[in-house]
């Protein structure tokens, strides 16, 4: 007699099936789709692991992914005859959540109302859990390539999950297969037609064929195979080609805010298929900062960790395919390889320039890319000296006098006043809080611009960046905003406050009361209503980077 083990999924698999099921997400087609994708996963990854032991191939050398369906029983049934998994395997992968920011991207669901709630799960993907929006049972058997045993997880997504040893006759001779107990509002995907519609409208650029088999038994019928996008000529590649082949590569199900693709020749050689993300990715501000561009060798997946791309454009998707490495390369040899540098530098480049063009080409665009990643790439101009200039040209920014955040540091010098030597900045959490910053009362009364800055980001890079155009960027809550040389205009009170004896008076009383409390009490062109503010010192961190830092505990 075998024995059932009885298992309860980890909490945060709970919830993400509660979630999953108490459906804030109506497009419930997407399971297909992940599950699909995860077959794919598993052709690809036994695919690498065949390179060093073929036998693992076991003669069955063509990958494949088959969806049967029985009508009868109202199931759905998804086959590959991928990597599979062991029994560890299945308890790990189908009872706990191994992505990071997963949590946090939960609570962000569960705060959200209805349809914003969908957007957000959307983005997140949603992965095998997603099979219970449209069942009420999921039994997975799966054998790992190379073992003699197979394994039958099941589950009602109630909370817990059994696994016991597969029957031998019962399981497939290699890879996994999924079988759906669908309910019973979810019969039509025991339909040939709306199947076969969602296969090619979500997965039509799956790298692996796939087939369907109308019921048990019958011949399997082609419906995509799984031909390489990234290998055909642009100019057969329609638009939703791109966009299909992109919501597969990345997760998403939006559409790609801009798409390079580009062969590389000469020394090295490869193709790069690359796409900035029409919305944020959830794990964008995970701690790691981990980029998701995928590595191929001769068409062959190898990894998504070897790091494409610096750390700033960790939101572009895709995927590079070089002939020019080993197939059996190994992780180690990968980061150390010339090869990975000149690509890293060569998609950089091709990356920023395309972001540039877009700037000129299709402003809108630009700003929509700009609102979601803008903070992300302006990390780059503290961690990129060597681009440092062009991604400062790029940055757009909230003014004083322009708060549509759409502003260029070159619109910022062509509009300077005469006298006006620096570039002027205010840090802090939001817009509304900085707008009523005293200190801005002098800027106010000479018409001169002040930047607006608002992500956590801005304190480290304006730091970083001494100049632009050989102008110096300057925190006008630090040391002297040196407004003397800047004439207000005609009409206005002349504070001139040096004049005054009372004034002086007012300093001296305030030095000696404030003591070792601050290191300089003096009078400033920077107010015209207020009577007194803070400010930093000339040479340390600004206000708000200050507090930033002791927030951090520093
Ligand atoms: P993700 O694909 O993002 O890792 P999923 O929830 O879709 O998340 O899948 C969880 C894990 O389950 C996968 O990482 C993989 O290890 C395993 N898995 C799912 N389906 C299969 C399959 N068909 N073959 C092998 N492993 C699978
Ligand atoms: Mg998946």
């Amino acid at each position: 007699e075998m024995s059932v083990e009885k298992h309860v999924f980890e909490a945060d698999v709970a919830r993400l099936l509660h979630l999953m099921v108490h459906s804030v997400y109506s497009d419930k087609n997407v399971f297909l789709r992940e599950l699909i994708s995860n077959a794919a996963d598993a052709c690809e990854k036994l695919r690498y692991e065949a390179i060093v032991s073929p036998e693992l191939l076991a003669g069955d050398t063509n990958p494949s992914i088959k969806l049967t369906l029985d009508e009868e029983n109202n199931r759905l049934i998804v086959e590959d005859n991928g990597i599979g998994m062991s029994r560890d395997e299945l308890v790990e992968a189908l009872g706990t959540i191994a992505r990071s920011g997963t949590r946090a991207f939960m609570e962000r669901i569960e705060a959200a109302q209805g349809k914003e709630g969908a957007q957000l799960i959307g983005q997140f993907g949603v992965g095998f859990y997603s099979a219970f929006m449209v069942a009420d049972n999921v039994d997975v058997v799966s054998r790992r390539a190379g073992s003699d045993h197979a394994w039958h997880w099941s589950s009602d997504g109630k909370g817990s999950y059994t696994v016991a040893a597969a029957d031998r006759a019962d399981a497939p001779a290699r890879g996994t297969r999924i079988t759906l107990h669908l309910m019973e509002d979810a019969k039509t995907y025991t339909s040939r037609w709306t199947v076969e519609r969602i296969v090619k409208d979500q997965s039509g650029h799956v790298p692996v064929p796939i087939s369907i088999v109308e019921k048990p038994g019958a011949e399997p019928v082609s419906v995509g195979d799984g031909t390489a996008l990234w290998t055909k000529q642009k100019s057969e590649i329609s638009k939703e080609d791109y966009a299909d082949f992109y919501r597969g590569v990345s997760g998403q199900y939006d559409d790609p805010a801009l798409t390079v693709h580009f062969r590389a020749e000469g020394r090295h050689e490869y193709t790069a298929l690359a796409f900035v993300p029409g919305s944020k990715p959830f794990d964008l501000f995970d701690q790691d900062r981990k980029g998701r561009m995928k590595l191929y060798v001769k068409r062959v997946f190898i990894t998504d960790e070897a790091e494409l791309l610096p750390r700033y454009l960790r939101f572009v998707r895709g995927l590079v395919d070089t002939s020019d490495l080993p197939l059996n390369v190994s992780r180690e040899m990968i980061q150390e390889s010339p090869l990975l540098s000149s690509i890293r530098k060569g998609l950089t480049n091709r990356v920023l320039t395309a972001i540039e063009k877009l700037a000129e080409s299709d402003r809108e665009a630009f700003d929509k890319i700009w609102e979601n990643f803008g903070s992300v790439l302006k990390e780059g101009i503290y961690e990129d000296f060597e681009r440092r200039a062009q991604l400062i040209s790029l940055s757009r920014f909230r003014t004083t006098t322009s708060e549509d955040g759409h502003r260029s540091l070159a619109d910022y010098v062509k509009d300077m006043k005469d006298g006006q030597s620096a570039i002027y900045y205010l840090t802090g959490d939001n817009l509304a809080q900085l707008k009523a910053s005293p200190q801005l009362e002098g800027f106010r009364a000479r018409g001169i611009e002040v930047l607006l800055l608002t992500d956590p980001v801005d304190s480290f890079w304006v730091t970083s960046a001494p100049d632009f155009e050989g102008k110096p960027m300057k925190s006008i809550t630090q040391g002297s905003a040196d407004l003397g040389s800047v004439a207000k205009p005609e009409g206005s009170a002349d504070s001139a406050p040096e004049a005054s004896q009372a004034v002086a008076d007012f300093v001296a009383f305030a030095k000696e009361t404030l003591g070792d409390a601050v290191s300089e009490v003096r009078t400033s062109d920077r107010l015209t209503e207020s009577a007194v503010c803070l400010v930093a010192p000339e040479n340390g961190p600004d206000r708000q980077l200050e507090k930033m830092l002791q927030g951090a505990g520093r």
